[in-house]
């Protein structure tokens, strides 16, 4: 269903562009959005988009992918196995302020005569630039230029190029340089549970500091998980103009003040940069110590340098992964195409920023762009983020999945507690262990072992990286199908059919049910792909295959009951609607009273109490619609059809994980209508606030699914059933051309779709074999170039 229709920024203050997300004035009512949308980072380290003076900031926020800290779960009436220990990431040092004197009047925005203001996130350098021309009460005009980045190359460092201009007068002028650490804490979670925790108190614990000229390193540590932090500033400072500084530092807070005596036409230029590092085991004078060797080395670079090799990756990341909406008029760009263009590389440009470099940790459900949902990994990143990074960027794809696989040891020691064999993955999670303090919607979402499973069996396809799955793959395989087996059970009730009960599915609204049709689909899937790779590695490596056994101690006949619960299992089907019921008792259940309901009461969880939910027909996100995407070779086009109009007008979207699902499903069955509103919804999640939520931080998985939403519905991509093959769609504007490039099995292959044919060119690489809708295309270095028409249907 769709009932949030598309909402429009301002556009004459956020102008449409290709490359940029504008903001041409200063509105304070957009403040937090604003900060979330502008925020940069690299997948480890984020920062915010608060204007550089510090302020005003509706919630300010440097984070630190899986830098947390712990606290203590606690439950009205307890019971066994709940989740213990809360994990939320922490706000760290903010090290990005620069504050500006003129006059000794302060530069702050609220109050400023801002002659012009020109603030963007510039997705092609990968950096947020701001021009802003201020006029003093005095009447001095003072051009400000600042450029600020997380650089992708060196991952512990940020950086600000900060340039001040008198244009007209002369006039003593202060830089205050800053850093603050533990700063007032963003608001608690009183009104919406997908917020954060808020912490009573110091989160962050004085360490070490120390001033070196104009070099400042602050050194903290958390209390309970005991990580470390170092945060080092350095400065650099040119100007004509004659200048002094000085520098100090308390245990919170550090200062380099820069007093200059400006002369009109005279530039001040200060370069700043920022340095993180973190462990959980060096000293802190051993972190200090990196953060100055880290500092020393891109110090003597100098930001451009730094912002050179910033441009290199961000050109080649686009080379690998930009999608394209182009109209075939080339004479006529119309602003939807300029708008929709803007929102994929938006959409894509935040993925690459939570991921990039998230070695050793996850992609949070909003990347370090806020601390909503407190900085956890959920199923997101396999189901919505990694796709992409399989087709793009396949070695942060590998990252995260050994960084899943990393997590066996909990997810081992969590099955045992709940009484079960094999490995149960957490829900949400920094650690590795259990975080989700509501079992209902958390730790019964046990379809996330099966949807890491899936996204392995993508990654190993689509990259061929065998070596991944015989030193990871096959031991998670293993753990996540004894657990399949172990959960569930043959039921004499269901004709001797495996089954899996007292579950939750993707869909939050129906809660702890026997028999959710994706579960038990995804379960299937897991159990088949476990019992295959275990095979094929006896047969074709012993020695792996031995190793594995080994180290999971396996039994041949464990492999035979895989099988068999696979081809046994369960899946719910309703003979006279025609329908996979979501689970055993959906169809039992009174229809949510969608004609009666107030139209603001949107999502549902922030007005109903879960019982008033889960015992009626509704649901908050694609479930049996995102398996049939997930397992699409499994289903006919009419059960498609089928299952999509029965679900469609009861799904209330309220997650955001669910429109880019919908538009996918859509394509497929050639609903375009449908496909290009949900697509819509799903592409403007972010940049037009669909939730309402955006100041909490971005949507990661929606974005991800955005991706998924051009290349497999528009683009009719396929590669559920082992092969890549295309059953193209019309782009998803009419007389445009959709351009995608994939990375499969190391070449590159470009789809380019436009109203009448599609075009697949080998981009790089030697031999490709691909299909297109029935025939195989073969694409070679000679033969780098096929044209065939996009079918009408
Ligand atoms: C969704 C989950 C998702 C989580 C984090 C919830 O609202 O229902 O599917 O994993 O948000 O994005």
């Amino acid at each position: 269903m769709i009932h949030h229709e598309r909402l429009r920024p301002p556009s004459h203050d956020y102008p449409a562009d290709e490359w940029n997300i504008i903001e041409k004035g200063f509105h304070p009512e957009f403040l937090a959005q604003l900060e979330t949308m502008l925020a940069v980072g690299n997948g480890y380290l984020g920062m915010r988009g608060g204007p550089e003076e510090g302020g005003p900031n509706a919630e300010n926020g440097t984070f630190i992918n899986g830098f947390y800290e712990t606290r203590p779960i606690v439950y009205g009436e307890e019971a066994y196995g709940f989740a213990k220990t809360g994990q939320t990431i922490v706000n760290v040092t903010d090290s990005k302020i620069i504050k500006l004197f003129v006059d000794d009047e302060p530069f702050w925005l609220p109050n400023a005569h801002c002659l012009r203001y020109d603030r963007r996130l510039n997705m092609k350098s990968g950096t947020l630039d701001r021009e802003i021309l201020w006029e003093t009460p005095a009447g001095k005009q003072v051009q400000i230029a600042s450029r600020r980045l997380v650089s992708f190359v060196n991952r512990h460092v940020a950086a600000i190029s900060y340039q001040v201009t008198l244009l007209n007068a002369e006039a003593p002028v202060v830089i205050s340089s800053e850093m603050v650490v533990n700063p007032p804490s963003a608001g608690a979670n009183e009104d919406d549970p997908r917020r954060a925790s808020v912490f009573a108190g110091r989160v962050l614990h004085h360490r070490a500091g120390y001033v070196k000229d104009r070099r400042i390193v602050l050194c903290h540590a958390t209390e309970k998980s005991r990580i470390t932090l170092a945060c080092a500033t350095d400065h650099a400072l040119e100007t004509a103009c004659s200048h002094t500084y000085k520098a100090l530092h308390t245990e919170d807070f550090g200062q380099v003040a820069f007093t200059i005596e400006a002369r009109s036409g005279c530039p001040i230029h200060l370069t700043k940069y920022m340095v993180y590092h973190t462990s959980l085991t060096a000293s802190s004078e051993e972190l200090s110590g990196r953060a100055d060797w880290t500092m020393d080395r891109v110090a003597s670079e100098g930001f451009p340098q730094l912002l050179a090799t910033q441009e290199q990756y961000m050109n080649d990341f686009w080379r690998r992964s930009d999608v394209r909406v182009k109209d075939v008029r080339e004479d006529r760009v119309k602003r939807t195409t300029v708008e929709i263009q803007q929102a994929i590389r938006f959409n894509l440009f935040h993925i690459l920023q939570a991921s990039a470099r998230a070695e050793n940790a996850g992609v949070p459900a909003k990347g370090m762009t806020g601390q909503a949902y407190e900085g956890h990994y959920f199923w997101d990143t396999e189901i919505y983020v990694l796709p992409f990074l399989t087709y793009t960027s396949p070695q942060t794809a590998r990252n995260l999945l050994t960084f899943r696989y990393k997590m066996l040891p909990q997810a081992r020691a969590r099955a045992k507690q709940l009484g079960h064999r094999g490995a149960m993955f957490p829900w949400r999670t920094i650690s590795g262990e259990e975080a989700s303090a509501y079992y209902a919607a958390g730790t019964a979402q046990y379809h996330i072992n099966a949807d890491i499973m899936y996204a392995l069996r993508k990654y190993v396809q689509a990259t061929g990286d065998d070596l991944f799955l015989q030193d990871c793959g096959a031991e998670m395989l293993v753990e996540t199908a004894r657990l399949w087996r172990d959960l569930g059970f043959y039921s004499d009730e269901k004709g001797g059919k495996f089954c899996i009960n007292g579950v939750t599915g993707p869909d939050e609204y129906n809660a702890v049910v026997n028999n959710n049709a994706y579960t038990n689909l995804m379960a299937r899937e897991n159990l088949r792909y476990a019992a295959q790779t275990v095979e094929a590695l006896r047969a074709t490596t012993p020695d792996v295959y031995t190793e594995l056994v080994h180290r999971t101690a396996l039994e041949p006949a464990e492999v035979e009951a895989w099988t068999s619960a696979a081809e046994s299992m369960y899946v719910p089907y309703d003979e006279k609607l025609k329908i996979i019921p979501q689970d055993d008792d959906f169809l039992d259940r009174e229809p949510w009273d969608f004609q009666n309901m107030p139209p603001d009461h949107y999502p549902l969880l922030l007005f109903y109490h879960p019982l008033n939910i889960y015992r009626k027909q509704v649901i908050k996100q694609a479930d049996v619609v995102l398996a049939m995407f997930l397992l699409g070779h499994a289903f006919s086009l009419e059960a498609k059809q089928r299952n999509f109009a029965f679900y469609d007008p009861l799904t209330t979207g309220d997650s955001s994980l669910s429109s880019c699902v919908e538009a996918i499903i859509a394509a497929q069955i050639g609903d375009m209508d449908k496909a290009f509103r949900y697509g819509m919804a799903a592409l403007l999640m972010d940049l037009a606030d669909v939730g309402g939520n955006v100041k909490d931080g971005c949507h990661i998985a929606s974005m991800g699914g955005t991706w998924m939403m051009l290349a497999y519905g528009f683009g009719g991509m396929r590669d559920d059933d082992g092969t890549l093959s295309f059953w193209p769609r019309r782009a998803p504007e009419e007389n445009a051309i959709l351009r995608f490039p994939l990375t499969y099995r190391g070449q590159m292959l470009e789809v380019e779709i436009g109203p009448e044919k599609v075009q697949y060119s080998l981009r790089e690489g030697d031999r490709l074999v691909i299909r297109h809708e029935n025939e195989e295309i073969q694409l070679t270095r000679e033969h780098s170039l096929a044209v065939r028409p996009v079918s009408k249907r």
